[in-house]
């Protein structure tokens, strides 16, 4: 099993309704500050998650993210065993394997990590059109 840490309970968001007025909140800051880098999308996805538990992403760990350890172990995310090693990458990538891993983190639900949902849904070509949109006023951070 990979870890990149434990579960800190004290961390656990647990007043979802106070979560859903965070994201309000930032919503409606987006329509007049353009310095808000969440994106819309990524807040109306975690707004449906807090509001409904309705998670209306795809994980798409092994697809659009990935993690490596110290030795070069690679896995889908931080809570599944690792697929393989960096080394493996260039010939397992397109494998049936590697697509059915993907299958399966697709259906998975046991987590609700910000970092992870950003790149699920913000990931492939229609994920960075939309990023590209919501955020091109700030492009010149990028050059700073
Ligand atoms: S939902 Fe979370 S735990 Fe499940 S595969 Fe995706 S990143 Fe990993």
């Amino acid at each position: 099993m990979f870890r990149i840490g434990k579960q800190n309970d004290d961390f656990v968001i647990t007043d979802k309704q106070a979560m859903v007025k965070l994201l309000d909140t930032l919503l409606e800051m987006k329509k007049k500050n353009k310095q808000v880098l969440m994106t819309s999308k990524l807040l109306r996805t975690l707004r449906s998650y807090y509001n409904e538990d309705k998670r209306i992403w795809r994980c798409q760990a092994l697809k659009n993210f990935l993690v490596v350890d110290h030795l070069g172990r690679i896995a889908g995310c931080h809570t599944h065993n690792f697929a393989g090693s960096v080394f493996d990458l260039p010939k397992k990538w397109e494998s049936k394997e590697f697509n059915e891993l993907r299958n399966a983190y697709q259906k998975c639900t046991r987590c609700g990590y910000l970092c992870y949902i950003f790149y699920s849904v913000q990931g492939g070509a229609f994920g960075h059109i939309s990023l590209a949109m919501d955020q091109w006023k700030n492009a010149r951070l990028l050059f700073k």
